[in-house]
């Protein structure tokens, strides 16, 4: 049995979804203690419980001592079960959360799957829908299966209520993937999203995008959602290169101004242009378990994140490769993935 310290690291939730894929995929059950001990609510939230519960339905395992607030827990998984799943992650709990545990069992699976979602899909701290579907998605593919995801509806947090729909066709073994240079910038595109509050906070998001990161008007869009699946409000700044698509999102919260959304989002992806890295910080803590069950890859990326350095940790529990983060040039740095 592997233990693993929930605490070390990043020490979040990531450990422990990042354990729950890896236990499903090589049959090793694990015991996880002081999970999320360094949190100010510590131990497993509902999120994370739906997560092992999801894991537990589709990998026929068992999992001792869950529920939330448990600061330890015994997972042993089964037989991986593809085909048709479905999972309500709490009222507003992530469902790309959900679906990055369960997506590397079920796209190595022996036949395909598809996996219906409810809950929040544009969750701060978690990756937005038009991530998964537009940055993370098409690298997978790229390494063989095909996988895609349809947004049913959105859902914001608190009211929740979101669907997706996942489409999982599995491979034997993922192929390698070198992400070195992002190619030509092809086009660049800020969409706010807005629902049940003032439609001129979309205004102000953009007037503030354009303003830092000087887009033309072509370039921005403000989307407004039905009133039924607020309140709730987005700002996605995405760049589309020949060899990937990078999305920076702002997170509209109550009490935080408008212009404060946005310029963070839009500094965040003025350091991105201006650098040479291919991966953003939250795809690079991504990339790694795909990268790792290829049996090898590499990437740049900004400063590796110590969710990048614990995901690496976690996976060298439970498969034989080496995970190096090499420093170059202007901050950026090489990971390379080695068996
Ligand atoms: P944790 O904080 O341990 O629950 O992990 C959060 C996960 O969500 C990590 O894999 C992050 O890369 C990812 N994530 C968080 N925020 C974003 C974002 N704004 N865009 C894309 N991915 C994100």
């Amino acid at each position: 049995m592997i233990i693993i310290d929930g605490s070390e690291g990043e020490g979040g939730g990531q450990v422990l979804r990042t354990a729950l894929s890896l236990a499903l995929l090589t049959g090793r059950a694990f015991r996880m203690e002081n999970i999320r001990a360094n949190r100010s609510r510590t131990g497993v939230m509902r999120q994370h419980v739906t997560a092992v519960e999801a894991a537990c339905a589709i990998g026929g395992a068992e999992c001792e001592e869950l529920k939330v607030g448990a600061s330890e827990l015994v997972f042993t998984p089964g037989k991986v079960k593809s085909g048709e799943h479905r999972f309500a992650v709490g009222t507003a709990g992530s469902t790309s959360l959900v679906l990055q545990t369960l997506l590397p069992p079920l796209m190595l699976a022996d036949s395909p799957s598809r996996l219906v979602l409810e809950g929040g899909t544009h969750n701060i701290h978690a990756p937005p829908f038009d991530f998964i579907d537009r940055v993370f998605l098409p690298l997978i593919n790229l390494m063989g299966p095909r996988v895609s995801a349809r947004l049913v509806r959105p859902g914001f947090y608190p009211a929740g209520g979101g669907r997706i729909e996942v489409d999982i066709g599995p491979v034997a073994r993922l192929g390698r993937l070198d992400l070195l240079d992002r190619g030509d910038r092809r086009r660049v595109e800020a969409r706010a999203l807005i629902t049940g509050i003032p439609g001129e906070i979309a205004v102000r998001e953009i007037a503030t995008v354009r303003k830092v990161l000087g887009w033309g008007e072509e370039s921005c869009r403000i989307v407004q959602l039905p009133q039924e699946v607020g309140p709730g409000n987005i700002l996605l700044l995405e760049a589309e290169f020949e060899g990937l698509t990078e999305i920076v999102s702002g997170f509209g919260k109550l009490g935080v101004p408008a212009e404060t959304v946005a310029q963070k989002a839009a500094k965040r992806m003025a350091g991105y242009l201006a650098s040479d890295a291919v991966a953003g910080p939250y795809l690079a803590d991504q990339l790694l378990l795909p990268m790792a069950l290829a049996g090898g890859g590499s990437f740049t990326t900004v400063k590796p994140s110590l969710h990048s350095r614990t995901a690496a940790e976690v996976i060298a529990r439970f498969l034989d490769v080496a995970i190096r983060f090499e420093p170059l040039d202007n901050g950026v740095h090489k990971v390379i993935v080695e068996s």
